[in-house]
């Protein structure tokens, strides 16, 4: 029996992040015993808050903006606001701002939205109403446990068409305006890969399609509140959560009938590789890691002065301009360098949630992407980004905290090299997250599974990933 557990239980999990609590939780409720392992003092993974520059501001540390979670059929059938959980729904869910030009606002309203984007309106009305009409059921097949038959072809199949292409073709194809491209670039940028790659496209339409059918929400009291909450009810079916404990072998477990890894495939291969077949150890070995992050917290003296006012209706800010500037700046970390203007993902969590700093003070979140592993300190770039489109914001700076892509990984070593989604997410890995097969989430040795954002659909706060290795477990080993 290995440190403070008391008893054998039928589950082991191993990371507290929402994949983690997703597996425990799916188990639990069948009335399954669970411990949850987690190597923080904490839990919480990537949606921890912590005070990270000032006393008072609180930051997201990882994840702020939640689409995902409230479109993930796994977070909707959980009673999480009876576990404390609140959403804070800001009225536009991204907002572009471009030079000389009033900001793209992409709101909840599809009419508002469109008629924003001007010449470009009825195109984009054309290319998002249809998803926005059936996202539930398109949410069902792109959270699902890939690859598996979605439940939903034909509608799928007049999806795929146009997101199995790059979004870059899209853009160009589809929209005739500066409006309409750049801030389908913007959307696209999520997916952490040079716009012109295939797949890229279906990024974009995912975002555009949350953006009005859920909104783009953060949680009141910052992310961490989505885990504890989850933690929570997790506690409340009979679940443990033991903290402190870095699990460094799978030796070092007690017996139980299955072991969730909530973790990368190098992780998996360091604690459980001698448990498993040389073809599948090359295959964890083969998995590729994508582009990483550099992120930004600031404490800031006010709202951040926006040139266009209207950025302050969105808690997203993409910052990148044109279609041209966002392609440029992800091909360049895709082959390996910094961009001189990086597209930068920003939050503006205080203006919608006042809990995150002290009266009259306000926080913000942003990061852009760079090559794995660089230990490039990309703040000035950062800043100068803001700046364009908000003169005056550095005068607003009390504090800064900054963390480099290493310094992400030592943080959560899931972020190999700094990748927040444990992974590339295209083409090829979309379907073979982590290895190629039909059910991703289980491996060679009977009971060890893995349920990280390795597996389908991969990263982002939805619980989808854990949810799903739980289901396969329940059908293989607790029948
Ligand atoms: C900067 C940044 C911004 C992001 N923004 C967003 C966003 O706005 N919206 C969104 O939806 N997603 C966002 N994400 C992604 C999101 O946070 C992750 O996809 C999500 O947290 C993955 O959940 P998980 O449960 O698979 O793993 P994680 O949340 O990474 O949890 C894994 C846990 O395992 C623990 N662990 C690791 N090794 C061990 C070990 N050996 N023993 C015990 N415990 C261990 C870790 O400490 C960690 O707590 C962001 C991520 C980052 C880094």
């Amino acid at each position: 029996m290995s440190r403070n557990a008391q008893h054998d239980y039928d589950a082991l999990v191993v990371g507290s992040g929402p994949n983690g609590l997703a597996a425990a939780i799916t188990l639990a409720q069948k009335g399954h015993s669970v411990l949850v392992i987690e190597a923080h003092d904490t839990i919480g993974g990537g949606t921890r808050t912590a005070e990270l520059t000032l006393p008072g501001f609180w930051h997201d540390v990882c994840s702020a903006i939640h689409p995902l979670a409230m479109a993930s059929p796994f977070f909707r059938s959980l009673p999480l606001t009876d576990f404390g959980l609140e959403w804070a729904r800001p009225p536009a869910a991204v907002a572009h701002p471009l030079d000389d030009a009033p900001a793209v606002l992409i709101a909840r309203s599809l009419d508002e939205t469109a008629h924003g984007l001007d010449l470009d309106g009825s195109a984009y009305r054309r290319l998002v109403e249809p998803l926005v009409d059936n996202w539930q059921n398109f949410t069902e097949d792109l959270l699902g446990p890939f690859p598996i038959p979605p439940k939903h072809p034909l509608l799928d199949l007049a999806f795929g068409i146009k997101a199995i292409r790059s979004a870059r073709g899209l853009a160009e194809s589809h929209f005739k305006g500066e409006r309409g491209r750049a801030v389908l670039a913007g959307m696209a940028g999520h997916a952490i890969l040079p716009l012109e790659k295939p797949i890229t496209a279906a990024f974009a339409l995912m975002m555009f399609m949350l953006s009005h059918a859920v909104g783009w929400p953060l949680a009141r009291g910052g992310s961490s509140k989505i885990t504890q909450a989850m933690a929570a009810y997790l506690r409340s079916l009979g679940g443990e959560i033991q903290t402190g404990w870095e699990v460094a072998s799978l030796d070092s477990l007690p017996p139980s009938r299955a072991v969730f890894l909530s973790l990368s495939p190098q992780a998996v291969l360091r604690l459980a590789g001698k448990h498993l077949p040389g073809g599948y150890q090359r295959q964890l070995e083969r998995y590729r890691y994508g582009p990483a992050v550099f992120k930004v917290d600031w404490a800031l003296d006010g709202p951040i002065p926006w040139q266009d006012p209207a950025v302050l209706h969105s808690a997203t800010v993409h910052l990148g301009g044109t279609l041209e500037e966002i392609a440029l700046s992800e091909r360049q970390v895709w082959s390996g360098e910094h961009p001189e203007q990086p597209y930068i993902i920003l939050a503006q969590q205080s203006l919608f949630d006042s809990s995150r700093a002290p009266q009259g003070k306000h926080t913000a979140w942003g990061y852009c992407h760079v090559p794995n592993g660089s230990a490039v300190d990309m703040t000035e770039k950062i800043e100068a980004q803001v700046e364009r489109f908000a003169p005056g914001f550095r005068d607003l700076i009390l504090a800064r905290h900054t963390r480099n892509s290493l310094e992400m990984e030592t943080y959560n070593p899931n972020y190999v090299g700094g990748d927040i989604n444990v992974g590339v997410q295209d083409l090829r890995q979309f379907f073979t997250r982590p290895s190629l097969s039909l059910v991703p989430y289980i491996t060679p040795r009977k009971g060890l599974y893995i349920c990280s954002s390795a597996t389908p659909p991969g990263g982002g706060v939805h619980g989808m990933c854990g949810y799903h290795a739980a289901r396969v477990a329940l059908r293989r080993d607790f029948r």
